[in-house]
């Protein structure tokens, strides 16, 4: 897999007998060993490095399912790691660290993380964090009836496969950046701080500040706006929040 391969078209249907790929990133040998041994008994396949650049060529080079990654390493730290790997890539990834601060989660969510797990921790925290970021990469669209299109500008959102599509292109976004979306295609042409869109969007299941909402419009941006240096569609409306133009 070269480099510059974007990450997978589209989730093969995986059976029980292909297990997820797992690659774990954790210079601490002994917490390595005892990760690498609880998933592979959970039934993952599991591959390990114990340097950042070491794990970065590995995820280029296995294309894992769900990443693991320590947050301070040698070679490449976690954050490195994981803004090179977003470049190109959506996988998702638990980022580890010994520092539960706030900052360190943000530092943690803006370079593109999708969860975050303090140590010490649970085994069994950990196994349900990893299954819950599998779940969420591979859960199939639910067809339902109902489904609704909505359709704003050259975006056509569909809600019920949670799919949106620019100019006809499918868009790949993280399950946030859609929740995000929708939100704002659902409410246009009205200002809401970033506290009401963490009400809105992210609920009580969120884990960082208002940053979380700075991180994903800008992610969103690069994916919906022609100049995402130059917003048109979502709009930041200083010292107030944002606003979508419908
Ligand atoms: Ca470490």
């Amino acid at each position: 897999m070269s480099v510059n391969t974007p990450d997978r078209p589209s989730e093969p249907m995986t059976t029980a007998a292909e297990p997820s790929r797992v690659l774990v990133v954790e210079d601490e040998e002994t917490l390595l060993f005892t990760l690498a041994h609880n998933l592979r008994r959970e039934g993952y396949h599991v591959t390990t490095a114990t340097r950042g650049d070491d794990g970065l060529r590995l995820a280029r080079e296995t294309n894992p399912d769900v990443i693991v990654l320590d947050l301070m390493l040698p070679g490449l730290d976690g954050l490195q790691v994981c803004r090179l790997l977003r470049k190109d890539s959506q996988v998702p990834i638990l980022m580890l660290t010994a520092l539960g601060g706030e900052s360190d989660r943000v530092r943690g969510l803006d370079t593109g993380a999708d969860d975050y797990l303090p140590k010490p921790f649970g085994m069994r925290e950990l196994l349900a964090r990893i299954r819950a970021l599998l779940r969420r990469a591979k859960a199939p669209a639910p067809a339902q009836a109902g489904s609704e299109i909505i359709v704003s500008g050259d975006l056509e959102i569909d809600t019920a496969r949670r799919e949106v599509r620019k100019n006809g292109e499918i868009l790949r976004l993280k399950p946030k950046e859609y929740d995000l979306l929708q939100f704002f295609v659902q409410h246009p042409a009205r200002v809401f701080s970033r506290e009401q869109i963490l009400d809105e969007v992210w609920g009580f299941d969120y884990f960082g500040g208002p940053r979380t909402v700075d991180v994903h419009v800008r992610w969103l941006r690069q994916k919906i706006e022609k100049d995402p240096a130059d917003p048109q569609r979502l709009r930041t409306v200083r010292g107030s929040g944002y606003l979508f133009e419908g």
